[in-house]
């Protein structure tokens, strides 16, 4: 089935045709690795992965590449100030190996919690690529795209007449306001750095002049990477000249990836056919939804969710309940509403066994096979929706629908779904018997006698006595049935 997907640059849903047959080249923007990722980075990397097992889906083999940014990304991600990197290390008096080896493994463990295989993906670390970026900025230099300033090599947006297009830059606009007086040495606002000189300067808060620990020799001098060239380098040395799909957060759009489109082109490359962005994960700051932010005081890790009790999954879970271009806001309370989701999910899997092998022969439950017509069909409208721009709130949807079919068996609903977890990625076979206490199995089954014998006084007290002592009780068609908060 066709595959279309909404391409930043064109700004249109475009039908995918790979550059090879029955393969998927891709490349997202990695962590830059001074810092935990909060969950809002992680928002980026669940689309990418979801992204692939769509694809994977769909009979593909995805050859996925992340860089890991250990070098070259400044405070305030233009063109001056201290490196991230440099920063960290200085205020944690580590060294910055330290720091991004520390940062790098941390990211790999919410990976993980997340369902996201690092096992899938390569990582390039944009220290152990300087000779690449080196080269292609030398290449950029033959062509005539580059000049050098006091603190470094520019390239010089001006010569590149498609500079912008991707997102549509106001150039224009720019020139009024945002980046005036950044540094007056630059040739255009947009111009931006290839490759910084080591600071001869005092920097930072302190004032203090830091030899940098992460710098190399060039043919221009001893520095460090731009932000940048990396991506373009690292892109271009593991996917080739071109490659199929190109992905990032929406912060990316005016400035990080049209340099990169900027370079790689400029060096005679085709680079990336589609581009493809992840709206923002806010949070709610008084009457205002912010952009989750490393710098801001609203950092929530994976970590935290799990410090708190929660499943990573359902964060996950909560993630594919918006397309993956909308804005979302995260909260704790939509985040429980998620959890309660998901448990509800695998319990019903898990009771669809216990059903199954309780109940007779020849009981509707039992059935052999349900109509495989309307398992096909079913799966027809998961693919279509997933392949129609990675609607996943819709195929999140079906499921429920799946459930409460009542033309299929048990059996059919349960490997149906469970298949379907192939591109949701929600672990949906899990399910772990909270222990209930002998106290509270007492309450359930004095509930069910209640409820039977319609005393919902009685039964309404019960429900209040069990949740005081930390169960979420769900009232089904077998019963009470409680879940552990
Ligand atoms: P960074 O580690 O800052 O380089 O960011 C890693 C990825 O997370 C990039 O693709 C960013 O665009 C993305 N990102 C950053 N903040 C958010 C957010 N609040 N919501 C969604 N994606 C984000
Ligand atoms: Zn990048």
């Amino acid at each position: 089935m066709d595959i279309y997907l909404h391409n930043t640059y064109t700004n249109t849903d475009e039908l995918f045709t790979p550059i090879q047959k029955g393969v998927v080249s891709m490349y997202n923007c990695g962590p830059t690795v001074y810092n935990y990722a909060h969950i809002g980075n992680m928002r980026s990397f669940v689309f990418a992965d979801t992204l692939r097992r769509m694809f994977e889906w769909n009979g593909y083999t995805v050859k996925q590449i992340m860089n890991i940014t250990d070098v070259g990304h400044l405070v305030g991600d233009g063109d001056a100030g201290e490196d991230k990197v440099e920063k960290m290390a200085r205020a944690a008096g580590k060294t910055a190996a330290e720091v991004t080896l520390f940062y790098t493994d941390a990211f790999m463990k919410d990976l993980e919690a997340l369902s996201i295989n690092p096992a899938h993906i390569t990582f390039p670390k944009a220290t152990e690529h300087i000779p690449e970026q080196i080269a292609m900025i030398q290449d950029l230099e033959e062509k005539g795209f580059t000049y050098v300033i006091s603190d470094g090599v520019y390239f010089d947006t001006a010569k590149f007449p498609d500079y912008g297009k991707l997102g549509h830059i106001n150039l224009a606009g720019l020139e009024d306001g945002a980046r005036i007086g950044e540094n007056n040495e630059k040739r255009n606002l947009t111009d931006f750095a290839l490759w910084k000189f080591s600071p001869r300067v005092p920097l930072g808060e302190d004032n203090i002049i830091e030899k940098r620990q992460q710098e190399w020799e060039s043919p221009w001098g001893v520095g460090f990477p731009g932000w940048h060239i990396e991506c373009s380098a690292m892109s271009i040395k593991y996917l080739g000249d071109e490659f199929d799909i190109h992905t990032g957060g929406i912060d990316h759009i005016p400035v990080h990836h049209n340099n990169e489109i900027a370079q790689a082109v400029c060096s005679g490359h085709r680079f990336t056919h589609y581009w493809m962005h992840n709206a923002f994960l806010n949070i709610r700051t008084g009457n205002e939804q912010v952009k989750m932010a490393k710098s801001g005081d609203n950092f929530i890790r994976v970590p935290t969710l799990t410090e708190q009790g929660f499943d990573p999954l359902a964060y996950r879970y909560l993630l594919l309940t918006s397309h993956y271009s909308s804005p979302m806001e995260f909260s704790f309370e939509a985040l429980k509403g998620a959890e309660t989701a998901l448990k509800r999910l695998r319990r019903t899997l898990h009771d669809f066994d216990t059903e199954l092998s309780a109940s007779s022969a020849d009981s509707p439950m039992r059935r052999a096979t349900s109509d495989e017509h309307i398992l096909a069909q079913y799966r027809q409208k998961f693919t279509e929706y997933i392949n129609k721009d990675l609607d996943i709130p819709k195929a999140l949807a079906l499921i429920w629908e799946v459930l409460k079919d009542t033309q299929l068996c048990d059996a059919d609903k349960k490997s149906l779904i469970l298949s379907f977890d192939m591109v949701l990625g929600l672990n949906l076979h899990i399910h772990q018997e909270a222990e209930i206490p002998l106290e509270v199995q007492a309450m359930i089954l004095e509930r069910n006698t209640a409820r039977e014998n319609k005393d919902f006084a009685l039964s309404d007290s019960l429900r209040t006595q069990i949740e005081s002592l930390g169960f979420e009780v769900l009232d089904t068609s077998e019963g009470t049935k409680v879940e552990k908060r």
